[in-house]
């Protein structure tokens, strides 16, 4: 990875640029990798915050901050496939098991790896560690580094998109991927629209630690105000991902440790134990967003920036890194067949392939926030009923399982 932050003018062009060096930018990145040594790509990305390059090192960076995510079992395999999955996992604490109920009700679900014949059903990794991975697979490979610099416009030309960066350089790509989260600014610029529907929740997130051992189980609760999950960290701590009616939150972010973890214990119960200590607390108001155009000619809009989504069952970035792959796969049959990088039969065959995995995951996690949500009378005990019914039918659970390991679109 060449550090590069010349500013000649007009002078420097690319096959492709990526805008956004966070999780879905970098994976691109990596997964570019064989194509750009077999066809000699001249690949750029573009990253507006600094990358911190040790652990002591105290740098915001608003995709590898301190979230940990669960990282299905197809993206696992496909980590492995970036050369990225051995380093990974030395951060990695497989899921065995996860368990789904609904507070104050009977019903609940359980999948479990032993009995889907898999080692795990998925792995819960620190976003900073997966930043930090990524990039240094980056320097490995032969990709330019603009960072930190912001892509301050995108102007459509002849042949794809001309890039003003606040390093002064002014690059020209052939395609340019919109990986920038879709909260800079560049989609409106261009004119791309997205439906936006705010869940009027933000989910706080914080590390809590647990009196008993939690043996690799996730898990799924849902209750009045909305769902809050657990998963397994390394020794006794997990991550609390608590969804609140957005400005409850506030009074929540700032009680004392003892006050928030009795609050805490009410409501998840004492499946893990007690609840010890819990570190610092983060605030993300939560959306589902979707942009209108991912793609037009030469321009693909990849990740955040292409679809934002409840975190309730852990698929945005699994969702993504399907995207990476397609994308790639795409762009190789396009070469074959001697289109240029940015034509539409390319991006408009990678949006074919990924309209209806996307509109699958999203009916099942915004299916899931709604479901869990409504009131009616009787809804609770159907839906107590249905977590039970889950449990039993074998078949149902394992497609389930299947889906959420990102085995299955
Ligand atoms: C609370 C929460 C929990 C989640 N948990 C999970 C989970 O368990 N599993 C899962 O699969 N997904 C999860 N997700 C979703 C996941 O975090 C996202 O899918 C993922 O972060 C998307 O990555 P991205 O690279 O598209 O966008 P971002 O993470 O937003 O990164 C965008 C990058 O672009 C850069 N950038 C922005 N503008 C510019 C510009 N103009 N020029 C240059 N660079 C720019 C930014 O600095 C940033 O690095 C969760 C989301 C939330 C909110």
């Amino acid at each position: 990875m060449q550090q590069s932050n010349q500013a000649i003018k007009g002078a420097l062009t690319h096959d492709i640029v990526i805008v956004g060096g966070g999780l879905v930018g970098a994976s691109l990145g990596c997964a570019l990798a064989p194509l750009i040594e077999r066809y000699g790509w001249r690949v750029a990305i573009i990253e507006s915050a600094p990358i911190a390059d040790q652990p002591q090192e105290n740098v915001w960076q608003p995709s590898f901050d301190a979230r940990a995510s669960a990282i299905a079992e197809g993206s696992a395999q496909r980590f492995q496939q970036l050369g990225v999955w051995e380093a990974m996992r030395g951060e990695a604490t497989p899921i065995k098991r996860i368990h789904i109920s609904e507070r104050g009700r009977l019903g609940a679900t359980r999948l479990s790896a032993n009995e889907l014949g898999v080692a795990a059903l998925g792995h819960v990794i620190p976003n900073a560690w997966m930043g930090r991975v990524l990039h240094q697979r980056l320097t490995q490979l032969p990709l330019e580094w603009h960072c930190p610099a912001k892509v301050e416009r995108l102007t459509p030309v002849a042949n794809g998109h001309d890039l003003q960066l606040s390093d002064g350089s002014q690059l020209t790509a052939g395609l340019t991927i919109l990986a920038d989260g879709g909260r800079s600014g560049l989609k409106e610029q261009l004119g791309i629209g997205s439906r936006h529907e705010s869940y009027q929740q933000t989910a706080l997130i914080a590390h809590v630690g647990v009196s008993q051992p939690h043996r690799g189980v996730a898990y799924e609760r849902f209750t009045s105000q909305g769902p809050m999950a657990l998963l397994p960290l390394p020794g006794q701590a997990m991550e609390l991902i608590w969804t609140h009616p957005s400005g409850s939150e506030t009074a929540r972010m700032e009680l004392p440790e003892r006050e928030f973890l009795l609050q805490l214990q009410r409501a998840f119960g004492d499946r893990v134990g007690r609840f010890t200590r819990v570190g610092t607390r983060h605030a993300y108001p939560l959306s589902l967003v979707t942009a209108e155009e991912p793609v037009r000619p030469g321009l693909a809009v990849l990740g955040n920036a292409a679809h934002a989504l409840h975190p309730v069952a852990g698929q945005g970035f699994n969702l993504a890194l399907r995207g990476v792959m397609d994308l790639v796969e795409a762009l190789e049959q396009g070469e074959q067949a001697k289109r240029p990088l940015g034509d539409m039969i390319t991006l408009q065959s990678f949006e074919k392939q990924r309209s209806r995995d996307r509109a699958n995951v999203i009916r099942f996690s915004d299916g899931l926030v709604r479901l869990f949500g409504l009131s009616f009378p009787l809804l609770p005990h159907a839906r107590a009923a249905g977590l039970i019914g889950l449990n039993l039918v074998g078949p149902l659970r394992r497609g389930l399982a299947r889906r959420a390991m990102g085995l299955e679109r």
